[in-house]
């Protein structure tokens, strides 16, 4: 894989493929993005169909090869349809962003199961889904970079947040353990770490905590979506070859 971080505005056409679950709203959106302006052929999913194709339609521009349909990730069986899709398409991936994430914030003491089955569901099992879908690919091409969103809550845990919190800290340690069992063939596995990124997830969090964040932030402010995509965008790259296994915080400092 070219590294190409200098090619920031890159009309260069690539044959790379990067799959980015998520991509209809907030960081998977500025990702696709990013990877589009890189050059890759962005294949973009989200549940929402409506939301899918407005990312396709907005980031293509008839200037990028960008192709998406819509795919809920919790759904085994419609991952393996979407990836044979992908591969009939394309013949490769190498690339995966597990980027689709969800919060339905609860204290212990109020957490039902659904709510708890919800979280996992979505923010575990759908990047073992989609995971699982691509690996054969990565494996036969003896090379691939899987990138998966985690939160600074999977390092630190955070008031309201069980379920999430035991999400996010599952993603570092099934990304871990993916580094050490496909390392050896050429995959590369790593998470991302974001703080609080301006994006609609953040919708549900009040104000008053949120401008709490911002004081506790040595930046003094939330991060943006792009600021993210630029850090996969770096991870996906062969600037970043011999980073494997590593849950790069992302948070402006938030955490100092
Ligand atoms: P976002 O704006 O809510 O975007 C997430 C996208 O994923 C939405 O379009 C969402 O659709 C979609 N999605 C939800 N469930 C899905 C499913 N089952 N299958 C496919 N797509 C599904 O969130 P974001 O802020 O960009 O977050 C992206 C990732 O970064 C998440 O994993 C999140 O946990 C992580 N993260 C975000 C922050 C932050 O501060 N924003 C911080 C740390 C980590 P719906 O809107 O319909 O649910």
């Amino acid at each position: 894989m070219e590294a190409s971080l200098q090619l920031k505005e890159g009309s260069i056409q690539r044959d790379e493929v990067v799959v980015i679950s998520g991509a209809g709203s907030g960081i998977g959106l500025a990702t696709a993005r990013r990877f589009a302006e890189l050059g890759y052929r962005v294949v973009a999913c989200d549940i929402d169909p409506q939301r899918v194709d407005e990312a396709v339609g907005d980031i293509g521009q008839g200037r990028h090869d960008v192709w998406g349909r819509a795919v809920d990730v919790t759904w085994r069986a419609g991952v393996q349809d979407f990836v044979s899709q992908i591969i009939d398409r394309y013949g490769r991936v190498d690339v995966l962003v597990n980027n689709a994430g969800i919060t339905v914030d609860a204290r212990i003491e109020s957490m039902t199961e659904s709510q708890f089955d919800q979280v996992m569901s979505v923010n575990v099992k759908g990047v073992v889904n989609l995971s699982q879908a691509v690996i054969p690919a990565m494996r036969q091409a003896e090379r691939g970079v899987i990138l998966n969103a985690s939160s600074v809550v999977g390092l630190y845990g955070n008031f309201g947040q069980t379920n999430y919190a035991a999400s996010k800290f599952a993603v570092i340690g099934m990304t871990k353990t993916w580094a050490r069992e496909l390392g050896p063939s050429g995959i590369r596995v790593n998470a991302v770490c974001p703080g609080f990124i301006a994006t609609p997830m953040l919708a549900a969090v009040p104000d008053k905590v949120l401008e709490k964040v911002v004081q506790k932030s040595w930046m003094r402010r939330l991060g943006e979506a792009s600021e993210i995509a630029d850090v996969y965008a770096f991870l996906a790259s062969d600037a970043a070859s011999y980073i494997n296994g590593v849950a790069l915080e992302v948070s402006g400092g938030i955490s100092l």
